[in-house]
């Protein structure tokens, strides 16, 4: 089987509710769709996020990106899949979310070629996933009754976004977790949101008032790996890198460094599931676990990341709650959810049907 060529289409989807962190407020998200076609009746499907302030990637520049690299691989054999992937990686620098949706699709055709799910492709399902739901930066009032709102429906760990103003952020965490009780578990991210220093201080406080926290995300600047070492040697709460962690190579020196306790890794940062799982061997080797996130997605790429989260024993924390916020699904098929756990489509590749838009 051979790719004939690719087709994009950029989607726009409106939130169900804003979505705040440090970084941006939204309102609506956009969806690069990505359809790689072949010389044979399958077709394989792919999405980006463009999340400027993080991946400094747009609709418009992933669009432009996706067509040179479908010039690119036009004419490749799926079967050797390897090649497309090594390609795809080589023929244009950065542009990683655009990456990530044609390596989906990629995979998404090879596992249609062998009629498995993709999961079964990548090492067969070794646990459920059950997403945490995340809650934006807003007042603490806000923030709580959106907390006990989600809980009541079915989730059991919190994501808070923090990293405003570190004294607040406390306020913030110590009602929250007030109101919740002490059981439930709490995630933290600041998206690099406060200084180093910062990030100590709030952590110690923490600590001193009995709050309790599952890990503390990416608390300062993506480029800050000193601050992070800073921050992770002075806390007693785990410490994971998420904007500071795009490449393989970023993976190794946080290691080097031993600048983290963990990984989160999202599709759209690394360029998809061909280097998310050379960074989750990276973490396996050095003992570090590793979350799955993802940017404000839709269903077909978060579907990518969910295949991969099954199928690695080292993705043990699962962050994929953004179709949730989505107003609708631009495909048919793929993933669904039942309170926090995710769904696969009994059906090969990522399990969609079709893209409507
Ligand atoms: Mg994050």
């Amino acid at each position: 089987m051979q790719i004939t060529g690719i087709k994009s289409q950029v989607v726009s989807v409106p939130l169900v509710t804003t979505f705040r962190t440090a970084l941006r407020t939204v309102d609506r998200i956009e969806n690069v769709i990505v359809t790689i076609l072949t010389d044979s009746d399958l077709v394989g499907f792919g999405s980006a996020a463009p999340v400027a302030v993080i991946t400094g990637e747009t609709a418009a520049s992933i669009t432009g990106a996706i067509e040179y690299i479908g010039d690119s691989i036009s004419g490749m054999k799926i079967g050797s899949w390897e090649n497309i992937l090594q390609r795809l990686n080589s023929c244009i620098i950065g542009n990683m979310s655009a990456k990530a949706a044609v390596d989906m699709a990629v995979y998404d055709l090879v596992a249609k070629s062998l009629d498995i799910p993709l999961y079964q492709l990548l090492g067969g399902m070794s646990s459920d996933i059950n997403t945490d739901i995340t809650i934006s930066i807003d007042t603490p009032e806000k923030m709580i009754s959106e907390s006990r709102e989600k809980l009541a429906s079915g989730f059991d760990i919190l994501k808070i976004k923090v990293g405003g103003d570190p004294e607040l952020d406390i306020r913030r965490l110590q009602l929250i977790q007030e109101a919740v009780g002490r059981q439930i578990r709490i995630r933290i991210d600041a998206n690099q949101g406060w200084s180093a220093k910062e990030a100590v201080g709030v952590g110690r406080e923490l600590e001193r008032r009995g709050i309790l926290i599952e890990l503390m995300e990416q608390p300062v600047a993506a480029s800050d790996f000193e601050g992070l070492r800073y921050v992770r040697d002075n806390v007693v709460f785990p410490v994971y890198a998420d904007e500071s962690l795009f490449s393989p190579g970023d993976a190794l020196r946080l290691v080097k460094m031993n600048a983290v306790d963990g990984f989160n890794i999202k599709l759209m940062k690394c360029g998809g599931i061909y280097n998310a799982m050379k960074i989750a061997a990276i973490a396996e080797a050095a003992a570090l676990p590793c979350m799955i996130g993802s940017m404000m997605e839709c269903h077909i790429s978060v579907a990518a990341a969910a295949h991969l989260a099954a199928s690695r024993a080292v993705i043990s924390r699962y962050d994929l709650d953004a179709p949730l916020f989505c107003s609708r699904n631009p495909a048919s098929g793929g993933i669904s959810y039942s309170g926090a756990q995710v769904c696969f489509a009994d059906a090969a590749g990522l399990g969609i049907e079709e893209v409507t838009g």
